[in-house]
């Protein structure tokens, strides 16, 4: 698909709090990777989003900027082919979510279902109006390259729901400069942490991260939960709720198979032991051929910075393209015209 003879745009992006994990990668990640074949794709590493919750934290969001962008080495995404852009390298996102957040009921965000689980997450004094006002940044980050396509887990659904209101709601305001962008979410939607929580998430610490070693993700499978009515191996086993069997699920590649370890379960002729060791096995084989991209990457620090650095620039020159349109669209700009013309009529 094309527009004004273009590839279709995608922007999508991560918060720089830490390593990436598991739930990136179904939820998000996997799916980046494909669409980077045929799209346009700004990948945004959004320290200035971070900081609103880990304004403290300085030096973690400093080094997981560099996490985040070796991590998407790693899994595949291809910088000659997309581009990489570090959010506070481009003052125009921070421009424009000041401007959109005045057209931005406030009602939305106080309903926003996402904000409010993370509300609820951290502790009251701790909760910035910086981060209440995320949504609004994350809307900017969307319209700024004029993306068509967002790739994102569910927890990201009700952010590209307001940014098609918000897309829509200026143009019918100050004339068409943005198109409508579609949300795209991953093969799992929300990937459960390791400890059966709703959400594997950085901020919980429930995660077996990207570059976790063969031992770590043996270690941390091993303390998964099961099924707690189970005593031994003997005993038929329930899949549901199940975390061990939830990520099989995720990460089985052949569904015949699982379905007869699923059987056998049930029917308990195999015991969590095996089944966990089947499990950790199956991460690190996915995780192997990740873990030797990592390696090249780690051995050559200069093309992680030719990545961030030629896909930033790349972003500035889109971003301000749209920021002289919107101020166009808007009429902020040229004050001083008025001035000029009465200096003509003298
Ligand atoms: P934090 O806890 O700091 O917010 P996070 O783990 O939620 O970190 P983000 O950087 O906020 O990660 O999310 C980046 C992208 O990954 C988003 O598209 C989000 O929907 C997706 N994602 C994150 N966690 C999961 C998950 N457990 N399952 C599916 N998708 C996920
Ligand atoms: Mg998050």
């Amino acid at each position: 698909m094309m527009v004004n003879n273009r590839k279709d745009r995608i922007l999508t992006g991560m918060r720089p709090t830490g390593p990436l994990h598991l739930g990136h990668y179904v939820g998000a990640l996997e799916n980046w990777i494909r669409l980077q074949q045929k799209y346009d794709c700004y990948f945004l590493i959004a320290d200035y989003q971070a900081l609103g919750d880990h304004v403290a934290e300085i030096e973690r969001i400093r080094s997981a900027v560099l996490d985040v962008a070796l991590d998407w080495l790693a899994v595949g995404l291809d910088p000659k082919k997309t581009t990489f852009v570090i959010q506070s390298y481009v003052p125009e996102h921070a421009e424009l979510a000041m401007l959109l957040s005045m057209i931005i009921p406030l009602s939305r965000v106080q309903h926003n279902p996402t904000l409010k689980a993370e509300i609820a997450q951290l502790n009251k004094k701790d909760l910035s109006l910086g981060f209440f006002n995320y949504p609004a940044s994350q809307v900017a980050d969307i319209l700024l390259p004029k993306a068509n396509l967002v790739p994102v887990g569910a927890d990201q659904l009700p952010h590209v729901e307001l940014t098609r209101d918000i897309a829509n709601k200026f143009n019918r305001l100050y004339g068409h400069v943005f198109p409508i962008p579609t949300a795209l979410v991953g093969r799992i939607p929300r990937l459960v942490g390791i400890d059966g929580q709703v959400k594997m998430s950085k901020s919980l610490g429930n995660c077996i991260y990207l570059s976790d070693s063969r031992e770590t993700v043996e270690e941390k499978v091993r303390k998964m939960y099961t099924d707690p009515t189970r005593k031994t191996a003997t005993d038929p086993g329930h899949i549901a709720g199940n975390v061990v069997f939830t990520y099989l699920d995720a990460f089985h590649p052949n569904r015949e198979e699982l379905q007869k370890l699923k059987l056998q379960y049930e029917q308990g002729r195999i015991g969590d032991v095996q089944t966990k060791k089947i499990l950790a096995d199956l991460i690190n084989s996915f995780l192997d051929p990740i873990r030797k991209r990592r390696k090249h990457y780690e051995a050559h620090p200069e093309e992680v910075k030719a990545a961030l650095m030629e896909g930033t620039s790349r972003a500035k020159k889109i971003a301000s393209e749209t920021m002289a349109e919107v101020k166009s669209a808007m009429k902020i700009h040229n004050y001083e015209e008025g001035l000029d013309k009465i200096t003509q009529l003298q």
